[in-house]
């Protein structure tokens, strides 16, 4: 699923990922951001690409059961590794 989505992924790196101090392992020349996407009834099926904590915390209020990923991707080079799974929503 990730690898398809590369090209989103960078982007969405650039737009509403969460800057790290972390150095991409592969090309290590580049820090990479945390992006967090949020999939769910009512998401878009490629799920909802997080830029704001108050967007979460919206999200995290409905009566739904959703889930985040958090997803660490290199803008340069489009690295990307999912870091955590969480649960969201009070479905
Ligand atoms: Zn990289």
């Amino acid at each position: 699923m990730l690898c398809d989505a590369q090209p989103m992924l960078r982007r969405n790196a650039v737009e509403c990922g969460t800057p790290t101090s972390e150095i991409c392992p592969v090309c290590e020349d580049y820090e990479v951001a945390h992006v967090t996407y949020v999939f769910g009834p009512r998401l878009p099926a490629f799920g909802r690409c997080i830029s704001t904590p108050g967007e979460l915390e919206r999200l995290d209020a409905r009566k739904a059961h959703l889930t985040g990923y958090v997803v660490e991707v290199c803008a340069a080079c489009g690295w990307n590794h999912l870091v955590r799974v969480t649960s969201l929503g009070r479905g």
